[in-house]
């Protein structure tokens, strides 16, 4: 750089209960999100560093310019684009309702009268629930972080939880002692971006879409979505 000083670390929000996009192994984070984004500064020539949080929290530390950057699959929807600014989608995702393996009496929204939905804080699948009970009169508790509410379902606790498509799919299939199955077809599609502070980083999201491109076409991007999901 030429103001001489030490090159600034880009504060990267996660949420680092999300497998396989963000979790800890052994002291280290890990995951699809965190190493497309350790890629992507690598690639475009920029330090990072990571702030672990509550998925509920990330977007209020971007807008309060407490972090640069959140990647947390985290996905892209007209609301929160009027607080932050994403970049290119990365990753197609999408919501499902998810029951204890038990139970055979939720096939589908139309079921859900009466019953008790566990979602987490400030995520797509909060608001989808909200609209269903709503519509169905469906009771609403919230949690901080996805591993207590698989829990409660798993548990007999709540009758059904809504989370993301590739994070429930991946969940089941790496606990087995996890009694969850996914019912009927996703709620919703979507697509996860990485967001920036609103107005103010026009260069560093030039950045990340540029890395991201570069890793679509070097085969990085996909060498890291086959490391966590197979081919
Ligand atoms: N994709 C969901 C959302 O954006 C959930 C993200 C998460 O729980 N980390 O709200």
């Amino acid at each position: 750089s030429s103001s001489g000083g030490a090159e600034k670390k880009v504060k990267v929000g996660i949420d680092t209960t999300y497998p396989p996009f963000e979790f800890e192994d052994g002291g280290d984070y890990v995951g699809i999100d965190i190493e497309l984004i350790k890629a992507i500064a690598e690639d475009q020539d920029f330090e990072i560093e990571f702030k672990p949080m509550d998925f509920k929290g990330i977007i209020p530390a971007l807008t309060a310019g407490q972090l640069d950057v959140a990647i947390a699959g985290m996905s892209i929807t007209d609301a929160r684009k009027k607080e932050v600014d994403f970049s290119e989608p990365y990753f197609e995702a999408g919501l499902s309702l998810v029951v204890n393996k038990d139970n055979s009496e939720i096939t589908g929204p139309e079921d859900l009268k009466g019953k008790m939905i566990a979602v987490k804080k400030g995520t797509t699948g909060a608001d989808m629930a909200a609209e269903l009970a709503e519509e169905h009169g469906t009771e609403v508790r919230l949690f901080d972080d996805s591993p207590a509410m698989f829990q409660e379902v798993s548990n007999g606790n709540a009758d059904v939880l809504i989370e993301d498509y590739p994070v429930i799919a991946y969940a089941i299939s790496q606990n087995t002692n996890l009694k969850l199955k996914i019912v009927g077809d996703r709620l919703n599609g979507d697509f996860y971006g990485i967001a920036v502070e609103k107005g103010k980083n026009a260069d560093l999201l030039k950045k990340i879409n540029e890395g991201l491109n570069n890793l679509r076409d070097n085969g990085k991007y996909d060498e890291i979505v086959n490391k966590y999901l197979g081919e």
